[in-house]
């Protein structure tokens, strides 16, 4: 089969089936080779690998996948894309189920149980950009049994996934990602290699699913609850972005005496607290 990350073939498909691309779903499909290889070789595909591909658009990258790995599962939303993938340009592999769902309310759980026996699975996708943070998050939250996820996504939030403690990409989504996976940056990608062009720069992101959380923790939910307060108020200390979530019922005093006990300044940032340090403020200040 002609890959489609030869423009030329894309453009065909596209015209024989008339697709029009539709904004309100993220499409800008992929329509180079070498990304297409770089993001595969990340991914660490091999032929005992079950793979979840969300959003396949035309099946660019779902060939790649259905040549490496053992079985491919791909759920795509917009149902004028399903004929093209199973009439044409997948029709050859035996080894993809394609579904036609929003994968934010598909059970994953459920279809890894079912198709893989609940063994880990990997997620390889291009994410569509307007719900990559819920994507990256339902999957973590939900317990998905998962080895790893590599995806293309927007540069700015590779960078704040990636970032650490004192760099001004490090935020909420930096620690909740890290909670759960190891981040690695493995290729930035300009504009021109999508069919359209999007506006953002873009980057490949492997996320490696830790075997333990890194951090022990009595209660994540209220681990999660103090770091969304701390960065709510990027300029205001931690005593103060604390103090002012009404919905964690904490007091002044009792922040700053924990700070305290960990050796933190009364007037120190959130931005500067690594994990260990929000984890150690969480088993103190938790009830
Ligand atoms: N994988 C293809 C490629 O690389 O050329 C397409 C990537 S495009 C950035 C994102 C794809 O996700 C589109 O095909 C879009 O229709 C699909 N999509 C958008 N929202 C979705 C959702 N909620 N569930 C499943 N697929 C979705």
């Amino acid at each position: 089969m002609a890959t489609l990350g030869n423009p030329q073939n894309t453009i065909e498909i596209l015209k024989k089936y008339d697709f029009m691309f539709q904004k309100r779903f993220g499409q800008n499909f992929l329509i180079d080779t070498h990304v297409l290889e770089k993001i595969i070789k990340s991914a660490e595909i091999t032929k005992d690998d079950m793979v979840l591909e969300i959003g396949p658009g035309i099946g660019t990258m779902t060939q790649y996948l259905c040549e490496n790995a053992r079985e491919v599962i791909a759920v795509e939303i917009d149902k004028n894309l399903i004929p093209i993938l199973e009439n044409d340009t997948l029709a050859e592999y035996d080894n993809v189920t394609v579904i036609n769902e929003d994968v934010l309310k598909l059970d994953l759980n459920a279809l890894v149980k079912e198709r893989n026996k609940g063994s880990r699975i990997k997620v390889v996708a291009n994410l569509p950009y307007y719900i990559t943070t819920p994507i990256i998050m339902g999957l973590f939250e939900s317990h998905v049994p998962l080895q790893s996820i590599t995806v293309m996504v927007q540069k700015e939030v590779a960078d704040r996934m990636q970032a650490g403690p004192g760099s001004k990409d490090y935020g909420a989504l930096s620690l909740a990602v890290q909670y759960y996976a190891r981040p690695y940056i493995a290729a930035n990608v300009p504009p021109n290699c999508f069919m359209p062009r999007p506006n953002v720069g873009s980057a490949v992101i492997r996320l490696t699913l830790h075997e333990e959380p890194p951090v022990q923790v009595k209660d994540e939910a209220f681990l999660f609850a103090l770091v969304r307060a701390s960065f709510n108020q990027r300029r205001k200390t931690l005593v103060n972005g604390l103090t002012n979530a009404a919905e964690l019922k904490l007091s002044k005093e009792a922040v700053q005496e924990v700070l305290e006990q960990m050796g933190l300044p009364a007037t120190v940032r959130g931005e500067a607290l690594t994990l260990e340090q929000f984890a150690e403020l969480a088993n103190r200040l938790g009830k």
